[in-house]
């Protein structure tokens, strides 16, 4: 391609409200252009990343014999009333009604259809398993569409499902397909983790996560330094320190604290250990209509905090859970803020989760005594209360907790989630009344197990990990053009010739291939060059032309090294066979 007639509109200066670098660099160099929120334009330069990008991720599937298919975005509301997810997807569901008034939605993936195409051809054990999948749209309204490529309203997505009669098949498939998804970020060059994750609205018994480690991502990852362990924060667990910690067995009393609301207040005037309190969050829970539902007590230790995707994990996908104010708390409920405790309410409106922090057999905590400026000392859960309570594992992982595994302190990293793999089980085949007939002639509904990985997260994680502060870094699976060539002066007659003869002679040896002959002065021609972040620049000037020489310059560290003209050819296809 020569740039002279490329449609590449690079801008000079960072764009205003851009704060990641794969945002502001997508922008600069021309690849993206954001048509409305969470929109987005590719311009060629940008397309090309994607095709690269997909055509890794095609490969890498097919090693593994799954089949490429294609399914449309925009379908009738009918799959998803099947699936449930008409209701649960709430928010994040683009819905429309066609001309006829008929409802529809874009899908956010693609399970229903799938299903729903399988169900109508598959009724023997001998047709499965099988594995299929597709690159194509999702749609998804997302609140927070706001750092370019990463986090879209209309993103790619290269979604497989497996279709199975065995949890064994199941396993296999699952296993392949993690190592296949392994297998497209080492050749993409990302460094990477899978590690166990939340379910979120896809349920299913089991799914992990592919993390790219970038400071620019929006998940928090829970790591041990051995390595035993990695888990999203949404659905960590660790193991609570109790060191030196000791419950004295005690009546019941209750204990002035003059103005003391928070745990440090109330464990500093006692001079307790802030383990020995107890603490209450309060939540409000909604059905699917938005009508409210029961008040949610989580009683805590006193060190500890709440993970709400762990609480809202364990109420069924139906119930929604909101914070409740202190409007809420002080006028509704009439209770004092800063002194509640677990006994508030013993009654069918109030559901009480106590976390696996607190232990309700031998612990003596002190808790809120629902007086306003008065704790009580010496709680004991199964002695004082009176209620019933559900114990659940609610509590937020932190930095140095214990791994699981090993007991080694666990680190947090930030990381970008690029792909996710689940075991959904029997979900969708139970609920599109799919069976099949099995060996022994008994009708089963099948398994499934679906597999997702984000074509433009991709591309925005690869820049995150792979840029310097001139541009963008490509590898050779992602870059737009395998070489560029910079002819420093278009009125050296010699310069230009050479310039336009190395762009033959690679394209004829089957390079991808970008001519600057635009009349820009050399430091414009460099600097796009960085920016753009083609791996190799070939640059050609009069000083090194004399003696039948060009520079070739390495974009991954600046490293430079002179070139006789006949030895190009081979030059670049020793670079291209080595990994960079
Ligand atoms: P997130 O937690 O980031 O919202 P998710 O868990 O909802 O993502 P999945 O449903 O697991 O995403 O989708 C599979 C993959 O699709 C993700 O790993 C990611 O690469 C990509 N993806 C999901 N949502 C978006 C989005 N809004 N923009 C770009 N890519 C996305
Ligand atoms: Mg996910």
């Amino acid at each position: 391609m020569r740039l002279s007639q490329y449609f590449l509109p690079t801008l000079k200066e960072k764009p205003k409200d851009v704060v990641l670098k794969s945002h502001e660099y997508m922008l600069r160099a021309g690849m993206i252009r954001m048509v409305s929120a969470g929109f987005y334009n590719y311009l060629p330069l940008g397309y090309r990343v994607l095709k690269k990008v997909q055509k890794v991720v095609e490969e890498e599937m097919d090693k593994i014999g799954a089949q490429e298919a294609l399914f449309p975005s925009l379908t009738v509301k009918h799959f998803f009333e099947v699936s449930g997810r008409w209701e649960t997807y709430r928010d994040g569901l683009y819905r429309l009604k066609d001309a006829t008034g008929v409802d529809m939605a874009l899908a956010p993936t693609h399970e229903e259809l799938f299903t729903d195409l399988l169900a109508s051809f598959v009724s023997s054990y001998k047709q499965l398993p099988l594995v299929l999948y597709q690159i194509s749209p999702k749609f998804r309204n997302e609140i927070r569409a706001k750092s370019g490529l990463m986090r879209t309203r209309e993103f790619r997505m290269k979604d497989a499902y497996s279709f199975h009669m065995s949890k064994e098949s199941l396993d296999e498939i699952y296993l392949k397909m993690k190592e296949a998804y392994g297998a497209i970020l080492n050749r993409l060059g990302l460094q990477h983790l899978a590690v166990s994750a939340d379910n979120g609205a896809m349920g299913g018994a089991g799914s992990e996560e592919f993390v790219v480690f970038s400071e620019a991502g929006d998940d928090s990852i829970v790591v041990c330094p051995k390595g035993h362990y990695g888990a999203n924060l949404e659905k960590a667990s660790s193991i609570l320190d109790e060191n030196e910690m000791k419950h004295v067995k005690s009546n019941l009393e209750e204990v002035s604290t003059p103005n003391m609301k928070t745990i440090k207040e109330v464990s500093d005037f006692l001079k307790i250990d802030s383990r020995l309190c107890g603490k209450i969050r309060i939540y409000k829970s909604f059905d699917l209509s938005r009508r409210f539902q029961k008040w949610v007590f989580v009683f805590l230790r006193g060190d500890v905090e709440i993970n709400e995707v762990k609480l809202g994990n364990f109420f069924s996908e139906e119930i929604h859970l909101v914070l409740a104010e202190s409007s809420d708390v002080e006028e509704t409920l009439k209770l004092p803020l800063g002194s509640i405790g677990p006994h508030a309410f013993v009654d069918e409106e109030f559901d009480l989760i106590v976390d696996e922090s607190i232990d309700d057999e031998n612990g003596y905590y002190v808790v809120g005594s629902n007086k306003k400026d008065y704790h009580l000392k010496g709680f004991n859960l199964k002695r004082d209360l009176k209620s019933k309570y559900r114990k659940v594992d609610v509590r937020l992982v932190k930095e140095g907790d214990a791994c699981i595994v090993c007991g080694e302190k666990l680190a947090i990293r930030k990381g970008i989630e690029v792909g996710h793999v689940f075991k959904l089980g029997k979900k969708y085949s139970e609920a599109f009344n799919w069976s099949v007939v099995d060996e022994n002639g008994l009708l089963k509904h099948p398994l499934m197990g679906c597999y997702g990985i984000g074509i433009d997260r991709l591309i925005a994680a690869f820049i995150e990990q792979h840029h310097d502060e001139k541009g963008i870094i490509w590898g050779k699976e992602t870059t737009p053009f395998d070489v560029i060539i910079l002819p420093l002066s278009e009125k050296d007659e010699s310069v230009v010739k050479v310039g336009q003869m190395l762009y033959q002679q690679l394209q004829r040896n089957g390079y991808s291939v970008l001519l600057d002959d635009t009349d820009h002065r050399a430091g414009f021609k460099f600097n796009n060059a960085e920016l753009i972040g083609v791996p190799l620049q070939i640059i050609v000037g009069s000083k090194y032309l004399a003696e039948e020489k060009v520079e070739v310059k390495m974009r991954q560290n600046g490293a430079t090294e002179i070139i006789s003209l006949n030895n190009i050819p081979s030059f670049i296809e020793k670079m291209y066979q080595s990994s960079f």
